[in-house]
């Protein structure tokens, strides 16, 4: 496959009107007039890395947590067709045993050869969470360490994330634990001050879940103030945080300040889509997590973004990824350090950089090809095309 005359975002510029060399399922070429077969007329177009997205929960009316074949197969080709190649379902918090098929649906897809996107393996939001900022996830599920967290230790193979709260007790000692097994440790939905968010990264956390929204923050008590991990999240070079950029958990303001702050390098776009992504916005009611919960929470569509029935809280969002680049482009942000927070830091964050994450020679060919306005135009897969 050849991609002709693109302009071809790479990690730190934009090369116009150049080629992309496609063999089998990697990228083998970049450069002016190379000729090949199965040609791809990209001109005007932008050709860039497919959009890896490390916190999302479903799409097209499916949630990972339903853990059903027509669940994720929805969920993935709302994210295909916006131009995200590669990502890890996310679950809420639940009974252990529903968070178990979650983990076991995302395994059988993790070894599809070739998926319409990729799913590199899971992300568990919750249970070790707080009470405080639990957000739209159900308080009746809430673990801490020592109610036993054998369920990740024993998944590896699959999970990639947590997010946890820094505050429950012992969780220090399970951190450094989970990120000796390699998964990536997440602060978030945490109630934490200062002397336990810092011993927390001490142990290896690493990342900030949704940063800003349900997350501590500063405050005073016994007449001293000390920071949250909103702010330590903003000034220890430590952590990378990510955003919600649908224009209503982060306003742009509040990207402004992650952006002057961290840089594209240690900051993460994610759509922590809901299943009413790219569904009708009508008023109905949906389900958050399993749909045939009975006791789960439920969310409305109004306005662009998920929100509880009270209208009290968001719960999530409608946004894939390939739509926050135009939010993000659209306060300024230059388009490379746009897509980098969605493709090469992302990929970075879990460790999948070596395959996937840039157009550069030798990477898998996952790619996608948006308009002059970032419209999606097409996905390619391993070098298949999923989405035109
Ligand atoms: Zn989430």
């Amino acid at each position: 496959m050849l991609i002709k005359n693109g302009n071809v975002i790479t990690e730190n510029e934009i090369l116009k009107g150049f080629d992309v060399l496609i063999e089998g399922d990697e990228i083998v070429k970049i450069g002016k007039d190379l000729s090949g077969i199965e040609v791809i007329d990209a001109s005007g177009k932008y050709v860039m890395p497919g959009l890896i997205d490390i916190h999302t929960h479903g799409g097209f009316g499916g949630d990972f947590s339903d853990a059903t074949i027509d669940s994720y197969d929805k969920a993935l080709s709302f994210h295909s067709k916006n131009g995200t190649t590669s990502l890890l379902t996310s679950s809420v918090t639940a009974p252990v045993e529903d968070i178990l098929k979650l983990i076991d649906m995302t395994r059988r897809y993790k070894a599809k050869e070739n998926p319409i996107c990729r799913v590199l393996g899971a992300h568990i939001e919750g249970p070790f969470i707080s009470v405080k900022n639990k957000g739209a996830q159900k308080e009746e599920y809430l673990r801490r360490p020592a109610d036993g967290y054998d369920f990740i230790s024993k998944n590896v193979d699959v999970i990639k994330t947590i997010t946890v709260s820094t505050e429950l007790p012992g969780m220090a000692d399970m951190i450094k634990e989970l990120k000796s097994l390699g998964v990536v440790v997440a602060g978030g939905h945490d109630d934490g001050k200062e002397e336990e968010i810092y011993p927390a990264i001490d142990a290896g956390l690493s990342l900030c879940t949704h940063w800003y929204c349900a997350m501590s923050t500063a405050r005073v008590e016994n007449g001293k103030r000390s920071a949250g991990l909103m702010e330590i999240g903003l000034t220890d070079d430590r952590l990378t945080l990510e955003l919600l950029a649908d224009n209503h958990h982060i306003i742009p303001q509040l990207l402004k300040m992650a952006y002057k702050m961290k840089g594209a390098d240690k900051l993460v776009l994610v759509s922590d889509c809901l299943r009413a992504g790219g569904q009708p916005k009508d008023g109905r009611v949906y389900t958050l997590g399993r749909e045939n919960d009975t006791e789960a929470t439920k969310f409305i569509v109004d306005l662009g973004v998920a929100r509880l029935l009270d209208g009290t809280r968001f719960a999530g969002s409608i946004t894939p990824l390939g739509v926050m680049l135009k939010n993000v482009t659209g306060e300024g942000i230059p388009l490379v350090d746009a897509v980098k927070m969605a493709s090469i830091t992302p990929a970075r964050v879990i460790g999948v950089d070596e395959l996937y994450g840039s157009i550069a020679e030798g990477k898998k060919a996952d790619i996608y090809i948006a308009d002059a306005e970032l419209n999606p135009e097409m996905t390619i897969v391993n070098g298949k095309i999923v989405e035109s």
